[in-house]
């Protein structure tokens, strides 16, 4: 499946906004968006033309799915299955997307982004319920044990992240017990927990065209 290889700090200029992509740095005084704020590309000091209701969706739909790190296809199963959900759409998607594996470790710290979560899930470094679990798009459950593997627990790149953790802080729904290196699902997300600023209701309407 085609992926994205390009610079994923044009994305957050792209989108006028930090996506927060590449762990660290994105917090520190290296951060593209920081030094340049406005569009890629080489007219992006000067184009900032008048943009239709159209495009408006469409920036918040591309923000979403960059954030998260997926392709059309699969953002788009994932509206496909909120829309199938009682309740809200918009809020189901974005629920959705929070109990993906990959940001799940994400958000326990246990990586510093959801690109690198997706890519140490495929690895086998996590166990769910004790269990090995290498599907990065894996639904977290209530109660679900998310652990780092043993012989995981000395990898460099996990070490820094756990270490970084306090910056980024635990959401209210995840528990981290940092010394066992587990977390567990005390339960779903809600609306308020997704702190970025989403308009989901703009992508309901696009794909509702
Ligand atoms: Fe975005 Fe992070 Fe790059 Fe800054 S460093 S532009 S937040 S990915």
């Amino acid at each position: 499946m085609a992926r994205y290889t390009g610079s994923v700090c044009r994305l957050c200029r792209r989108e006028n906004l930090k996506l927060f992509l590449k762990g660290d740095r994105c917090y520190s005084d290296k951060c593209a968006f920081d030094r340049r704020g406005y569009p890629p590309g080489q007219h992006g000091q000067s184009r900032r033309g008048k943009i239709s209701d159209y495009g408006i969706q469409l920036r918040e739909k591309q923000k979403v799915k960059r954030m998260y790190g997926l392709s059309e296809n699969q953002f788009r199963l994932f509206f496909k299955r909120a829309e199938r959900q009682a309740g809200i759409t918009g809020t189901n998607l974005l629920v959705l997307l929070e109990r993906r594996l990959d940001n799940v470790v994400y958000r326990l710290g246990f990586v510093n982004s959801r690109s690198q979560g997706r890519h140490f899930v495929r690895h086998n470094h996590f166990l769910v319920n004790g269990k090995k679990v290498n599907i990065p798009s894996y639904q977290v459950q209530m109660n679900d044990v998310i652990e780092v593997r043993e012989k995981s627990r000395n990898i460099k790149a996990i070490e820094e992240a756990m270490e970084a953790v306090a910056r980024r802080g635990v959401p209210q729904w995840l528990d981290l017990e940092k010394e066992n290196y587990r977390g567990v699902v005390k339960a779903f997300p809600v609306r308020e927990d997704i702190t970025m600023p989403i308009q989901e209701q703009l992508i309901v309407e696009l794909y509702s065209k």
